[in-house]
Formats: C-alpha cells, structure tokens, sequence
C-alpha cells in the first residue's frame, strides 16, 4: 500500500570514507525532492566500533527499526580479523530481515555497454553464506542450505518487482541438474509461485550458462532470480558492463524494512577527497523511493535527473569528468 509522504521518514547511515561524502550529498538531492521527509541520522562502521566498542550500535538498530527505510553508504573492515568486530551491514540485513537483494544494470549516458536495463533478484539469507563450515585439516565441508520458505519469499518479491517495474521476462537461474534436491527446491518452488504471474514470461538457466549469456549479450536479459551465491556472482558479472562502482546501486528488501546501499565500498583511496561519486547512492534512493515508498513517478523523476546531467556532461573523475560530488548532485538539484 501507498505511504504518505509526510509519514516517511529515512535513517541515514553514512558508515566510513566516501560513505560519508556521497550520503549526504544524495541526501540533499532526496530532500530537494521530498522536503517532507524525516531523517534520522544513526552511526555504525568501522570508526564507531573504535570509538563504541560495537559496528552497529543498539540505538541505530533502534532508528533503522523505527524508520523501515535506510541508506547505507559503506564500511571499511579491517584487513585483518579483529575480536569482536562484526559487518554491520550484514547484521542490518539480518535484523530487518531484507530477503531479497535487487542489483540493477542499467546503461547510463556515456558509460559502459548500451542497450542493458536488467535486473538481478537475490536470495540474501541462506544458501551456502549460512557460514556453516567445518574441516578437519584434510577435508573441509560447507553446508548450502535452501529453504521452501526463502525460496518462496524471494521468488514472490521478484514476480512483484518484476510487474511494479513493467518488466516481461524473469529468468530463475539455478544448478539443479548436480544439485537436484538444493537448486531443484529453489527451482521448482520458484516455477510454482510463477503460476500466479501469467503476465510474465518465465524461463530458467543453469548458472554457467547465465554467466555465458550475460558475458555475452547482457541486453538479452531482463530480471534473474537467483538463489545467494549465483546472484552474488552475476551481480558483480553484470556490474562490469555497468559505469563501474561509482554507478552500482542495490536495495535490500523485506518485509518491514528496506535498506539503500550503493554497491562500491570505504574507497579509502579517494575518500577525503570530495569526488566521489554519488550516483550509486542516488539510484539506490531511487529503488527506495519505487519499491519500499512506493512512489515510482518521484523515482522515474530522480533517475532521469541523473541521466540527464551524466548526459550533459556533469561527471565525477572515476567516469571522465572533473566535478566534484556536491557539484554533480547541485545539478541534478537544477534539473529537479
Ligand atoms: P572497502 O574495503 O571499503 O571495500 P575498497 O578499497 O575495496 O574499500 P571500494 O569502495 O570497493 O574500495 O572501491 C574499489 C575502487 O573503486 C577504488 O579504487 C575506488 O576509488 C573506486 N570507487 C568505488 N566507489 C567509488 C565511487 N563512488 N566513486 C568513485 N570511485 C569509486
Ligand atoms: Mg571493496
């Protein structure tokens, strides 16, 4: 159902380095849009752990809890492994039960392959990063978990993202010819929920044929579904033909909670610099604003403000350009 739009309300997690840079720039741009919007700014990464002991602290837990919508910009984690420091992104995930990760690639003005406007659906709570490993020094075994029930959560998400963005096809992509009982359940129970979406045209593809295709002929493809660890792989596959990780967005989705989070890092070598670049960020804003407040004219409106300065020639250095990352975001400000 529609959210009013006095009723939204944003926690804001600008996390480490250029996380810090490009959230609140997309920010200022959201506002520009929505200047009813509540935010709620909460801390968590690797400098709050430091600082507090803990990556995510309780009160931001609190805030992404009570807000339902979240940015995310990013974390630096340590090289080495530190007692006590857990990812807080992928304790968010858990905590608001986000089971379904939507990686978009689309192409943009004047950066990557033309044609690609696709969308990868993954599975974001099981499968083989259950972390359930052993070894005995000689033989190390992992277990790859897939349930009925995440099957059919991440499947029906998809079906309905797939409609609420006019899509056509959806592709379920799975190894189920060696591992029949694992994939065969992730397959068929997503062939099942599928009989519900007429509308759509379902197809499916064994993964290393998936990661062919997509090298191949990326604009073939329009939404996969895919359980965690493929979706993980073809996501970063399909980024390369992408504007790289300064254009990456990503929404993680559930039921009572969306998470915005660019898909590029700390970026610890630029960081500081103010030129990172903020359009992952603000197309990660753009899905939040589509499938979690539901408002998909205010999203169109953002994308094409985007795609309108990256046309007009208004680019950060990773895609050619000299503006800075408040510079870009003024001007898609202007043409908001
Ligand atoms: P982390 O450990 O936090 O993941 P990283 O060193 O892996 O940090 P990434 O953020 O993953 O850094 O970035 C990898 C490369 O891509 C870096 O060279 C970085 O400068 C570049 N990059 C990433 N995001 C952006 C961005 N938004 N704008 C410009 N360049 C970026
Ligand atoms: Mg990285």
């Amino acid at each position: 159902q529609r959210r009013e739009i006095r009723a939204m309300k944003l926690c804001v997690i600008a996390g480490d380095g250029i996380g810090r840079e490009v959230v609140p720039q997309a920010l200022r741009v959201l506002q520009a849009l929505l200047p009813a919007l509540q935010v709620v700014e909460a801390e968590a990464g690797w400098d709050t752990f430091c600082q507090q002991g803990t990556a995510l602290p309780a009160a931001t837990l609190a805030a992404a809890r009570d807000c339902g919508a979240v940015i995310f910009g990013a974390v630096s984690s340590p090289a080495h492994k530190v007692a006590g420091y857990r990812s807080p992104i992928v304790q968010l995930r858990r905590e608001l039960g986000c089971h379904a990760n939507l990686r978009p690639t689309l192409s943009l003005p004047g950066c990557g392959a033309d044609g690609i406007d696709l969308l990868i659906v993954r599975e974001n709570t099981e499968d083989l990063y259950i972390g359930e490993e052993q070894s005995d020094g000689d033989t190390a075994t992992a277990i790859k978990r897939i349930t009925r029930a995440a099957s059919q959560r991440v499947a029906q998400s998809a079906y309905q993202l797939a409609l609420a963005e006019g899509r056509q096809r959806l592709t379920i992509v799975h190894k189920a010819n060696i591992l029949p009982l694992t994939d065969g359940l992730f397959r068929d129970v997503a062939r099942q929920v599928a009989a519900a979406y007429p509308q759509l045209q379902v197809d499916e593809l064994l993964v290393d044929t998936a990661a062919l295709k997509l090298a191949q002929a990326p604009q073939a493809f329009d939404v996969l579904l895919a359980p965690n660890l493929y979706g993980d792989i073809l996501s970063d596959l399909a980024a390369a033909f992408g504007g790289g990780l300064g254009v990456a967005a990503s929404l993680n989705l559930g039921e009572h909670a969306a998470i915005a989070e660019p898909v590029h890092g700390s970026a610890p070598d630029i960081a500081g610099q103010g030129i990172a670049n903020p359009v992952a960020s603000l197309l990660s804003l753009a899905m939040l604003l589509r499938h979690w407040w539901q408002q998909p004219a205010l999203a169109a409106r953002l994308e094409q403000a985007v795609r309108a300065t990256l046309a007009a020639g208004t680019r950060t250095p990773d895609l050619g350009g000299s503006a800075s990352t408040a510079a870009y975001c003024d001007a898609v400000i202007g043409r908001l």
